[in-house]
């Protein structure tokens, strides 16, 4: 099954000169959605995971039916004053400014293996905070997965050589 055909590119979104990749062409057909949550979750096993990390939006889109999949759990991180308990915060360097993600301080406990999902990696920025704070609350990040990785922009390289990342549609 060729995942990336499923992918619509619209350039100029959502700023000149971003190839914006839409994954709603994608997820709207059955058999490729299923296809694609499949493929992450084979990408998983024999990894023992306890729970799968999915940063707001797009990563609870593929992170929860991963999760289900694999009778794991799910946790969602944030932008902040979103999560109702009690969060932990970190924040990172964005072009222009800085951007904060959050999660509740009690969804990790201290040795619990923790996969990644989102649906792109572009920089890897957000990975990368989203993985300190998993490891501030002690959690073991042992596996990353996206369903696209934009290979030009080089973050696995220069961001994420730490982890071991995979993604299923490369550009
Ligand atoms: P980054 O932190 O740079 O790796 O990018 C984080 C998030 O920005 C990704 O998970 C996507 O949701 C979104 N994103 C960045 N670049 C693109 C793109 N070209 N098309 C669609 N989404 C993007």
């Amino acid at each position: 099954m060729n995942l990336k055909e499923k992918i619509r590119e619209i350039e100029n979104f959502p700023k000149e000169g971003i190839s914006f990749k839409d994954i709603t062409t994608l997820l709207k057909d059955g058999d490729y959605f299923r296809y694609a949550v499949d493929s992450i979750v084979n990408n998983l096993k024999d990894k023992n995971i306890d729970v799968v990390v999915g940063p707001e939006a797009r990563g609870f889109l593929l992170g929860a039916p991963v999760a289900y999949a694999m009778g794991a759990g799910f946790v969602p991180v944030r932008k902040p004053g979103k999560l109702p308990g009690e969060t932990e915060a970190f924040s990172y360097d964005l072009e222009y400014g800085v951007d904060t993600l959050e999660m509740h301080k009690d969804a990790i406990e201290p040795g619990m293996n923790v996969a990644i999902v989102d649906d792109l990696l572009a920089t890897g920025g957000t990975t990368k905070a989203v993985a300190k704070l998993i490891e501030k609350l002690g959690g073991k990040v042992v596996a990353v997965e996206y369903l696209i990785e934009l290979e030009f922009l080089e973050a696995k390289e220069q961001k994420l050589s730490d982890y071991e990342v995979r993604s299923l549609i490369k550009y």
